[in-house]
């Protein structure tokens, strides 16, 4: 019997990566979000889950495109620092909330890319039916409430879309996502800052798009497991 397969009842489990497969992955994601501009300074943060108490993450005060490998912390999910000798960001709640409330979650990725963070500002969800992959993919992106910087609220306004959606926007601070391995979540990272730039050129720029019918979107919604998708919103029709 495979080990991802829990004996009792059955039911598959999202196998763990290893903690040098998780800090490989955090790594090579860092210096993505940092060269496409998703990240300014020392902003963002990302975390895999590695095991049922352990999570390894990036630290606060690091440009994430240029962390080392000795720089990474391993918390357990309330946050005690288990390995490493930098402090977790101060956001890392945010994450294992996101782990506790979605036991299939392994990676999250917050990062402040400029147009999904201006949606976010502006208080604009993005929720326009125009694109396939981006209606697959996420269906929509929610703004979670306002929360201060390292608050306790901060990792509550996120925790009601963890099981419904693939992300949401951050209102006046970025975007976060989440997934079942770590490319996936940063992916889907990606995917919210083509989607908000989509938006922002035909709804905002051109002022004309021509919308998927309530029809179309149904047949792309039912096309989400072939693709691997788990979860996701739903596009407003
Ligand atoms: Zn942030």
């Amino acid at each position: 019997m495979a080990k991802n397969v829990n004996k009792e009842t059955g039911e598959i489990k999202q196998p763990y990566l290893s903690a040098k497969e998780a800090k490989e992955a955090i790594l090579d994601i860092g210096q993505r979000m940092y060269v496409r501009n998703f990240v300014a300074a020392n902003d963002g943060n990302i975390s895999v889950r590695t095991g049922n108490n352990e999570v390894w993450a990036t630290p606060t005060g690091v440009s994430k495109g240029f962390m080392k490998k000795e720089m990474l912390v391993k918390v357990d999910l309330d946050g005690n620092v288990l390995k490493g000798t930098h402090k977790p960001s101060s956001e890392l709640k945010m994450h294992l909330r996101a782990y506790k409330e979605n036991s299939d979650l392994r990676s999250v990725c917050h990062a402040h890319p400029p147009i999904c963070t201006c949606f976010a500002i502006a208080g604009i969800p993005l929720e326009s039916p125009v694109l396939a992959e981006a209606i697959i993919t996420l269906g929509d992106v929610p703004i979670a409430p306002y929360a201060e910087l390292g608050s306790k609220e901060v990792p509550e306004v996120i925790a009601p879309y963890c099981h419904t959606h693939n992300g949401v926007l951050l209102a006046n601070h970025g975007a976060v996502t989440w997934a079942e391995d770590p490319y996936a979540a940063y992916y889907r990272l990606e995917s919210m800052e083509y989607y908000a730039n989509i938006l922002m050129i035909t709804e905002k720029i051109m002022g004309q798009q021509n919308k998927l019918t309530a029809e179309q979107v149904e047949r792309l919604l039912a096309m989400r497991e072939k693709f691997g998708v788990k979860q996701g919103g739903r596009p407003k029709v």
